[in-house]
């Protein structure tokens, strides 16, 4: 199966004449994430590599390329990589294997080197006009730990082991990393009074989850089966469901998530594709004994036997008073990513299975990723119970955010004999809701 290849890119020993590169945490040679960025105004499809960033409208016009390779990167020079997604795993892996050859010859230094930015100079955009925003809820450690807030005697709804659980969410809202995030107003109701007030929300929390790029997709009525799922794969990216836990409370039944989920959503702005993952995928874990197997449309060998991923994961906040200290972030959580009880591929199994149909550039949220114990659990709900126990801070406390706070998020992708990679930055300041 083509995104699991292991080649030439993969080799530890490659090393890009960019120095920057050289042991980058996030983007050595070995990762090659697509992104959208612009340097005074005009928006195109760019390359990460250790502190620069690669113009590939720059490269599609420099007759170094040609062929599969020529298609694609034509394809990520326009304001947004749908036209890349579109094109599928073939492609987009035709021009990795250039992107990785011309950065590592020294002979092409020359010619290549003149198409590079620095970081620093360039604004980083989301990568792909997203259509539609999907929300699962595959991390079963959350779901068990927000169900026994509600129902401490039955956590999990019976449905959970068999089907699983989403939401259409909103894409308008979905921003890349950077954009401050805005206290949202909603309707909120203690429980000791039967009217609700419309107030800035006091329970603002964030869910650190993994957003799924998708890649070609499928047609109207046409789905697309698990062992074809991994062609419509086409990366990842952190991503930070912002979450007002007050409206949520009051708002989400009968139909699920509104106003308290859609006001935000922040990605890191790299898709870290497919391909340069290969080397990180593990074996699902195998669910525990007594648990049902899942139905045939969601199981696929391959998938079990390669559909999780060695990635950890952290969240640090940074508040307003560890700033104007100096203080370095403070880690709220880490832990492994490999508590999802779905794959993605059975995500895209499952949502595609009454025939609706994904298009490139659409997102899928896994869900909040919480580890089994509380040093790794992926929401301040989570930590702080229920906000019945504050956090304890350098020199405060939370158990929701406060204006000010920044959240962020990093991913590291490891495995024995390969460079490990990363995502980039994930972060978002909460700034105080409009008038308040
Ligand atoms: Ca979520």
């Amino acid at each position: 199966m083509m995104p699991l290849e292991i080649d030439e890119t993969h080799d530890s020993s490659r090393v890009s004449w960019v120095e920057s590169a050289q042991a980058h945490p996030d983007f050595p040679i070995q990762n090659l994430p697509f992104g959208v960025f612009s340097v005074g105004g005009i928006r195109r499809g760019g390359v990460a590599i250790g502190d620069s960033v690669l113009d590939l409208a720059a490269l599609a016009e420099s007759g170094l390329l040609e062929g599969a390779a020529q298609t694609a990167v034509l394809a990520a020079s326009g304001r947004t990589l749908n036209c890349l997604l579109a094109l599928g795993a073939a492609p987009r892996r035709e021009l990795r294997l250039r992107l990785s050859s011309l950065l590592s010859d020294v002979t092409k230094r020359g010619s290549v080197e003149r198409m590079l930015h620095h970081a620093n100079a360039c604004q980083l955009h989301l990568p792909a006009r997203i259509g539609d925003y999907t929300d699962f809820y595959v991390g079963i450690h959350h779901a068990t730990n927000v169900g026994k807030l509600f129902r401490p005697d039955a956590p999990l709804l019976p449905n959970y082991k068999h089907v699983p659980i989403g939401y259409h969410g909103r894409a308008s809202s979905v921003r890349a990393s950077g954009e401050p995030v805005t206290r949202p107003f909603g309707q909120l109701k203690s429980q000791d009074s039967d009217t609700p007030i419309f107030a800035p929300t006091r329970r603002l929390d964030y869910e650190l989850e993994l957003g799924v790029w998708v890649g070609p997709g499928n047609q109207l009525g046409r789905p697309i089966p698990i062992e074809r799922a991994a062609e419509h794969i086409a990366g990842l990216s952190l991503l930070n469901d912002w979450s007002a836990r007050d409206l949520q409370s009051w708002e989400y039944q009968p139909l699920g998530p509104f106003l308290a989920k859609n006001f935000m959503t922040t990605v890191s702005p790299w898709i870290v594709t497919a391909e340069a993952l290969a080397p990180f995928r593990i074996a699902q874990p195998s669910r525990p004994a007594g648990d049902p197997a899942p139905l045939p449309y969601l199981w696929d060998e391959h998938d079990q036997s390669h559909g999780a991923f060695a990635l950890t994961l952290e969240v640090a906040i940074t508040t307003a008073k560890m700033r104007a200290a100096g203080l370095p972030p403070h880690r709220l959580s880490r832990g492994s990513a490999r508590h999802m009880y779905w794959t993605v591929a059975q995500l895209i199994a499952h949502h595609t299975s009454n025939g609706c149909n994904l298009e490139p550039g659409d997102l899928l949220g896994t869900g909040t990723l919480s580890a089994p114990t509380p040093d790794g659990y992926g929401s301040l709900l989570e930590i702080s119970q229920g906000g019945a126990k504050p956090v304890q801070l350098p020199a405060e406390t939370r158990a929701f955010l406060h204006d000010g706070d920044e959240i962020e998020f990093t991913g590291r992708f490891e495995a024995e004999g390969f460079a490990g990679i990363g995502f980039g930055r994930c972060a978002g300041e909460i700034w105080g809701a409009p008038g308040d």
